[in-house]
């Protein structure tokens, strides 16, 4: 991420309205709405500013930045959408109780914004065949019926789209039968990855009526073996697909 430099002193608040001559040099200009937004977010971020915290005011802001109300308006508009921050009227701005998980929640999308396909490959490769165990340990009844589900869903998917969502959800439904918040947690994000541009893409490039009817038999054969509890079945199977996949897609 590009951050605009850090200014180690005072808070817009503190700071005298229009004193431009402490800006450092590489700071970029003044009038930037894209500066005020991530002079904020610093601030919350690195926690100078908490839950419950008074902002600077709209008028500090302009001042400070250089900024129309508008301008000002429309980043702290965007802020308070997020949950980062409340704002009442006539008392002013305050950084929002939910603020951790708000920021949490930017760093998941940025992650998964970020994220190329091989890198997204190099992890399934590792993390999937790894949690298999765990999974065929803590599986249910009515997860080995998601799994199914998925596996007909894809099967009778009219549009290739349509066939990758519920490949993305078998994978996830093979996760989240680890019943581990933290694993589930991380598919979650992956999926996420799946349903960005560059990955749409590439699964679009190298799709073929063939190797789709490949993944279908090869997730069946997956499911078959995580029914069973067979471990290392399960696991070779997973392996296979995993590798055939990056295969088509990345050419390695
Ligand atoms: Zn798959």
């Amino acid at each position: 991420m590009d951050r605009p430099p850090r200014r180690p002193t005072s808070t817009p608040a503190d700071k005298p309205a229009g004193s431009p001559a402490k800006r450092p040099a590489a700071a970029p200009a003044a009038g930037s709405p894209v500066r005020l937004r991530e002079s904020l977010l610093d601030k919350l971020r690195d926690r100078s500013w908490r839950a419950g915290d008074r902002l600077p005011t709209e008028r500090a802001l302009c001042d400070e930045f250089g900024l129309s109300r508008t301008a000002v308006r429309r980043v702290l508009g965007d802020l308070r959408a997020r949950g980062l921050i409340t704002q009442v009227v006539g008392s002013g701005t305050y950084v929002s109780t939910t603020v951790a998980q708000a920021l949490s929640d930017m760093a998941v999308g940025q992650a998964a914004a970020s994220t190329s396909p091989a890198e997204l490959m190099g992890a399934r490769v590792v993390l999937e065949p790894a949690l298999i165990e765990m999974a065929i340990g803590n599986a249910t009844a009515a997860d080995f019926a998601r799994m199914d589900l998925c596996c007909d869903e894809g099967e009778a998917a009219p549009s290739l789209e349509q066939f990758e969502f519920w490949d993305g959800q078998l994978h996830e439904a093979i996760a989240n039968a680890a019943h581990n918040a933290f694993i589930s947690g991380v598919f979650r994000q992956m999926n996420a990855v799946r349903a960005q541009g560059e990955w749409g893409m590439l699964k679009r490039r190298s799709a073929t009526p063939e190797r789709r009817a490949e993944y279908e038999r090869e997730h069946r054969a997956l499911v078959t073996a995580v029914k069973a509890r067979d471990v290392e079945r399960a696991r070779a199977h997973c392996m296979t697909h995993l590798l055939h996949v990056r295969w088509n897609l990345l050419g390695y």
